[in-house]
């Protein structure tokens, strides 16, 4: 019974209709600034072999997040509800990675109902620097955050 309550204990959200795009993740309750909401799940990929798989149609590279230096988790594949979070280049949320585990954190008090989202800080996978053109064209934002950057591309 301890364990089950625990479980419960963390079950800070549920998946609805975004405003942003598509699916969103909601509090469905208030969550305190500092709270570990989720894991961010999905399959650990050699970031080598990333772009041969986004040509295979393997992957989107939209919920690709940076593990390490060679590695990345791709929340396409195997992942959980936190890939369902949106970004926004003002978000409620970041990812902290512990014990090589990445987790989805609150940065402030969340009231209920609100969407989460945090900032994907995607990567240019070919290692060639992308201009502030080729960004917005590749992978557009339209978050709607009063400092939206127009790119999911970390600056
Ligand atoms: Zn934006």
């Amino acid at each position: 019974m301890q364990a089950k309550s625990k479980v419960q204990n963390r079950d800070f959200i549920r998946v609805g209709k975004s405003k942003i795009q598509g699916q969103g993740v909601f509090a469905k309750r208030n969550i305190p600034k500092g709270t570990r909401i989720i894991e961010y799940c999905g399959d650990r990929v050699p970031k080598r072999d990333l772009l041969v798989d986004f040509a295979n149609g393997i992957t989107s590279l939209i919920y690709v997040l940076n593990l390490n230096d060679s590695i990345a988790i791709d929340g396409e594949r195997n992942g959980n509800d936190a890939r369902f979070v949106n970004h926004c280049c003002q978000p409620n949320c970041e990812v902290y990675i512990f014990d090589n585990i990445p987790y989805i954190y609150a940065m402030e008090n969340i009231s209920r109902w609100t969407e989460l989202t945090f900032d994907y800080k995607l990567q240019s996978m070919s290692g060639k620097r992308l201009s502030k053109k080729e960004r917005i064209e590749l992978f557009p934002c339209k978050c709607g955050a009063k400092k939206c950057r127009a790119t999911l591309i970390a600056q």
